[in-house]
Formats: C-alpha cells, structure tokens, sequence
C-alpha cells in the first residue's frame, strides 16, 4: 500500500531504497535483587563490561576518524568517556552495594538519572547528549545481558539500504555502512541530536520525527526520502516513483554544476563584488569551509567551544582553537564572535540566575561586561592568536554605544596589557558588531562611527522586531525575515553602515536563504555569511544576477506591504535551481 509521511527534514539530499525496519529489542535480565553475598560479584561485572564498552567505543573511534573525520569521531569519543567516567562507576558501585541490586538494574537507572538530568537542563543542545547517555548505557547493558547489537547489524547492510528505526544512537549512526545506505528514516530524533548532525556530515539524507514510522513501514518496503522537505513516500505509484526518479537526476546535476563554482568568486554580472562567508562552530569545520569555496568566515559562534563542559575553556586552550581557524584559513578574513551565552544557550557553570525571560536577560554583550574575567580572557586568546591569519572580533547583541564603548575598552585594555608583556598583536584586526537588537538598527549611524564593520543577524532581529520567541512553534509564521519592518531594518543599517565608510554583513539564517540574496545585494550587503553547504547556491545566484536589476528588485519589495507578497516574488526570481 503506498503511503506518505511528514517530519523533521534533519539531513538534506533525495534517496530512494529498500526499508530495514529496526525496533529496540527489549533487553532483559533475570532478577533485580541480589544478596549481600553477591555484591562483589555485581561490581566486577559492571566493571568488566564497561572496559569492554571503552574498547569498543575506542575502536568504532578510530574508525570514524578514518572514515568520516575527527569531528565525527569526537562524538564517539566523548561517548568513551562517558562509559569511562569515575562519577558513573561511583553511582553504580553505591546503587549495587546499598540497594544490592544487580549491575544491569543499577547501570539502568544511573544513565537514566544521568540522561533526565540533561534532559531537565532547559537547554536544547544539552537535552541531545542525553540521548548519548542512553546509547552508553544500552551499550554496557547489551555487554552485561549479551543482547544483539544494533550497531553490528547496521555495519551491515544490502546496497541502497533505507534505515527506518525507532531512533538511531549516535553510535549505531557512526557504525553505519557508508557504502550500503540510502536514507534514515526515524520515528524521533530532532535537527540538532548528533544522529542528525552526524547524518549531515556524511551526506546521508534524513527524515527524523515521523511518530511512528516503524508501526507502517515493513522491511522489503520500497521508501522515498526527501530531506529536504521531510517527505517519506512509502511503496510509491509508478507515476510518483519516476517522478522522483527524476528529482533524484536534477540533484545529481545540480550538484555537479554548482560544485564548479568552487573556486569562482561571488561577482554579478555587472561585476559587483559580494563576500560569501561560512558559518562555524568550531575548527573542526575549516575543511568544510575550504570545500565550500568560501572567501572565509563571516561567523565563528565561540559559545560551543564553551558548551558541553564543566568549566570555560582557559586562555591557552581558546588561544589554540583561534591560531588554528586563523592560520589555516589565512589569509582570509576571519570574523570571531565573542560569547554569546545566555538566552538559548545555557552554560550551566557560568552561574546566569534564571530568568523570566532569558532572550531579554544576561546574555552576550551584557553578561561580558559583567563577566570582566571570562571576557578578557577571551580577548587575550583572540588577540595573541591576531598575528596567524585575518582576524575580526565582533561582539553579539550591542543594543546601544555604551555598550560598544564598554567592550572596546576592554579590547584597547587587553591590547596594551599584551603590547607590555611583549606579546605581537596584528595591526589590522578589525572590530565590529552584530546588530540584531533593533535599538541598534536604528542607531546604526552613531555605532558605525565607532566601528570598524556591522554583521546584520536576522535571528535575533526578527525575533525582537516581531516580538516573537524565535523558538516558539506556535507564533513560528512571525519569525520570518520578509517582514517590512525587519527589511526596514536591514536596509536602514546598511545604509547608515555605508555612510561612515564601514562594510556591512549578514549571518542570520537569512543569509544562506535564496529568495533574500538578490534582494539583499539589491540593498547593498557587501558580505553574505551561511552554513558552507549554501554558499554554492547563493554564488551561483549572485553570478546570475545583475547589481542593477538587483537594486530594482529592491525597489520593488519596498514599496510591498505584504510579508506574502514579498515571499512569492522573491521566491519566483530563485525558483529555477531550486
Ligand atoms: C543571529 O541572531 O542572527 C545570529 C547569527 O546569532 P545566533 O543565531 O547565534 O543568535
Ligand atoms: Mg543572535
């Protein structure tokens, strides 16, 4: 019987292929409570099985490492780690010695405390390690019990393989047999678990969410996964299978043209130069942002080099991470965002009290300023790193020049304290801000006076424009960027930005967005700031436009009142490519 599903559209790319539907198998043991007498036995086997999980864990890293990166292979081994951790055997050790309950019952409930905990956090990216725990402790039960082990059978699969599961651990999705799979298919998981993440990397198109696709879907059945959207067809008719078929040929192609822009540069036709950038992470995205054909880094989001810890990384540590980004990538522009915790990011050490509404709260700039040491100490990371590469400091959430003002201090400050220790500070680091508080857009002739650059984040702005949580489903058809007001905005500061001589950039999410490129190089943007994987679209866009028709378009949007209206013209001037 044919059928569709909708979800999550977690890893982008078209795929068809044959179901393997894999459901958790129930892993069980006989009894819970052991005797006094049997505690000493308990211990050892759970200490048994975790050295087995370690080695394991160690193997399947190594080989990630070998086969996807380091990157990917850093998820297996924080997984290691967390198998190995002093803190875990502790709390199993007691719960088998004072609840005399056997090692399988006490490995159970400490992950799961373990995982509720992350869970509990209220920070989305933290909620997603929990699901690491889980798979760490599934991995010491299956040693414990000698249950099958998913990761073996998907190691394993017939070509064109469509994995449809309940969920997939990380580590079943490291495991997975590159060669063989087609397609994921998930009854849960989200954008931002490290299925997905890992997924992404290894080109695996996903579908995540589905409820319970599991319950219709049989294995042998025929899937079509569409990642992009999040549709799943299921034993498709002929007339939908060689239309997919089709899809599936245009992408093929699409991709190989695009991939020939690679070391083009994003010019108009007219020969109107705009700066195509990369978003990142961390430095273990640099190779994604030279495959890319970036011209740099319009974004590098500091903050995950302090999340998923117990304390900040030091001065040596974040030193190191910034000469690698700067030299590797050098000479091109570096733009290096100092933290920006708070509001959706939780850093749970960094002691923030909790807020009635933490999006309004101690977050980025404000909590740098109160923060003198964490701050400095990232200032005195980022400048000695200054002398490898292109460096460009901004800070987030500037909402008004008292803040610039605050910050630069600390910036000269820093700067003089090096200079005396002896220590070579580059000479053309710039230094510039976000603006994505709307005090800020509109304010942007007295800030651009006194900075070097402007980057325009639209996630923010359009959440503190329309007064919409930019995480909040249900008012989601605010959080758009093609609003008047929020283009009102983004023109008047690149506006302004231009008439004190600074340049102006994007890194919101609107950035990477097709229908807003030639509008936005209609309003002047001079840099365009995305996730590596969009940049080819949006150069091969930028090529294939004129700066003059651009600007026309521009005029046209102006004169629009109606975020739909907009939309739809916009999006009809990009649809061939799409
Ligand atoms: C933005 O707000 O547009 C932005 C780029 O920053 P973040 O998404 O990290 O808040
Ligand atoms: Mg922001």
């Amino acid at each position: 019987m044919s059928l569709q599903f909708e979800g999550i559209p977690a890893a982008p790319g078209l795929c068809k292929g044959k179901a393997v539907v894999l459901t958790q198998e129930k892993i069980e043991w006989a009894g819970r409570d052991i005797g006094a007498a049997g505690v000493d036995n308990e211990i050892s086997r759970f200490a048994r099985a975790v050295e087995i999980a370690v080695t394991q864990l160690e193997d399947l890293s190594r080989q990630v490492a070998s086969t996807l990166g380091e990157a990917e292979a850093e998820i297996i081994g924080a997984q290691s780690l967390m198998a190995s951790d002093p803190g875990l055997a502790e709390d199993v050790t007691n719960r088998i010695s004072q609840e005399l309950v056997s090692a399988e019952n006490a490995v159970q409930d400490a992950c799961e405390e373990q995982a509720k905990m992350l869970e509990g956090l209220g920070d989305e990216y933290l909620a997603a390690r929990a699901a690491d725990m889980r798979d760490v402790g599934r991995r010491i039960l299956a040693i414990l019990t000698g249950a099958t082990d998913r990761a073996a059978l998907v190691g394993n699969l017939e070509p064109d393989t469509v994995i449809v599961a309940d969920d997939l651990a990380p580590s079943e999705t490291a495991a997975i047999d590159v060669a063989n799979i087609a397609g994921i298919v998930l009854d849960g998981g989200g954008r931002t678990s490290h299925t997905a993440i890992l997924a992404r990397s290894m080109g695996i198109p996903a579908v995540m969410g589905l409820g319970n696709a599991t319950g219709s879907i049989t294995s042998g059945d025929l899937v079509l996964v569409d990642g992009n959207q999040g549709h799943v067809q299921v034993n498709p008719e002929p007339g939908q299978l060689s239309k997919f078929g089709q899809a599936i040929n245009l992408e093929a192609i699409r991709k190989r043209e695009l991939s020939l822009l690679k070391n083009l540069p994003g010019v108009t036709a007219d020969g109107h130069h705009v700066e195509l950038a990369s978003n990142i992470g961390g430095a273990k995205e640099v190779s994604l942002v030279q495959d890319s054909g970036s011209d740099g880094v319009g974004l590098f989001r500091t903050e995950f080099l302090f999340i998923d810890r117990n304390s900040a990384p030091s001065e040596d540590e974040q030193f190191e991470i910034y000469k690698e980004v700067l030299s590797e990538l050098a000479p091109k522009p570096i733009v290096i965002r100092t933290l920006d915790a708070g509001g959706d990011k939780d850093i749970p050490y960094l002691g923030i009290p909790a807020e009635a509404n933490p999006f309004l709260g101690l977050r980025a700039i404000r909590l740098c300023l109160q923060e003198k040491g964490l701050f400095r100490s990232q200032l005195r990371a980022l400048l000695r790193a200054s002398s490898f590469g292109t460096l460009r400091i901004m800070f987030p959430m500037v909402a008004d020049i008292h803040e610039l003002r605050a910050a630069k201090r600390e910036y000269e400050s820093v700067k003089a304290e090096l200079e005396s220790e002896g220590i070579t500070v580059a000479d053309n680091v710039q230094v510039g801000i976000m603006v994505e508080v709307p005090s800020a857009a509109m304010q942007a002739d007295v800030l651009a006076a006194e900075c070097d650059f402007f980057s325009i984040g639209t996630n923010d702005l359009v959440q503190y424009t329309m007064a919409c949580d930019r995480g909040n489903p249900a008012v989601s058809y605010l959080s758009d960027p093609f609003y008047p007001a929020v283009l009102r905005l983004i023109a008047r500061t690149i506006e302004e930005g231009h008439r004190k001589g600074i340049w102006v950039g994007m890194c919101g999410e609107m950035a990477g967005m097709p229908p807003a490129v030639p509008l936005l190089v209609g309003m002047g943007i001079d840099e365009l700031s995305m996730a590596p994987a969009s940049v080819p679209r949006a150069k091969e866009i930028i090529r294939n436009l004129s700066y003059e028709d651009a600007k026309g378009i521009w005029h046209k949007v102006r004169k629009m009142a109606d975020r739909a209206e907009i939309r739809s013209y916009l999006e009809g001037l990009v649809e061939i490519g799409e």
